[in-house]
């Protein structure tokens, strides 16, 4: 088997690659883990780690967790550390390269600092993952969800899912659509397509 190959880069605040340039195509033995990078938000990210877990990736986030133990976490899970505070980057092992991570600037706003994300490793929408934990959804017959879903919704909606890690009961309401929307913005955002539509990101989706 091939070694993994590096991140495609990674930036410091200053905005110098500090990793390796993209790869002009992907390696034969494409790595999963660069198709799905998993990252690690700092204690300021918390609303990011939240839409990309929409978006389909594995972002983990603590409250209020100390520098050195999210530094710590990072390289042990191999995730990508996402962080707005440049003091982590003065951190040995993430200034030597062994934690990957990106640089988020501050004052993007959320839709601005997912569309950084997304463009930053070109990373296309995936499968979307609970907002709240970042399970897997399981799509429910209606019939599964009956018990649990308001009878309003019920009537009017026909997907339902089931998060795997948190036991949530989510569906495809206006507020999943509008979700959906600022995804797509993003993601059109990071691929260079900009459009004039900027959707604010809406709150994540509560059962009512
Ligand atoms: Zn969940």
């Amino acid at each position: 088997m091939r070694p993994s190959p590096p991140p495609r880069f990674s930036l410091s605040p200053g905005g110098r690659p500090n990793i390796v340039p993209p790869f002009a195509r992907p390696p034969a033995a494409y790595n999963l883990s660069l198709v799905e990078p998993r990252f690690f938000c700092d204690a300021m990210l918390g609303g990011l780690a939240r839409w990309l877990r929409a978006a389909g990736y594995d972002a983990a986030f603590e409250q209020g967790i100390d520098d050195a133990v999210l530094v710590a976490r990072a390289g042990e899970s191999g995730r990508i550390l996402l962080s707005s505070d440049g003091g982590i980057f003065e951190r040995t092992p993430v200034r030597e390269g062994r934690v990957r991570s990106l640089y988020v600037p501050r004052a993007l706003g959320l839709s601005g600092e997912l569309r950084f994300v997304l463009g930053a490793f070109s990373l296309p929408l995936l499968p979307p993952r609970c907002m709240t934990c970042g399970g897997a959804l399981l799509e429910l017959t209606k019939d599964e969800a009956r018990a649990e879903a308001p009878a309003k919704t019920l009537s009017r909606i026909d997907t339902f899912y089931r998060c795997e890690g948190c036991g949530k009961l989510l569906w495809r309401g206006s507020h999943w659509e509008r979700i959906s929307r600022v995804l797509a913005e993003a993601e059109d955002a990071a691929r260079g397509r900009p459009s004039d539509a900027i959707t604010a990101c809406p709150d994540e989706p509560r059962r009512s």
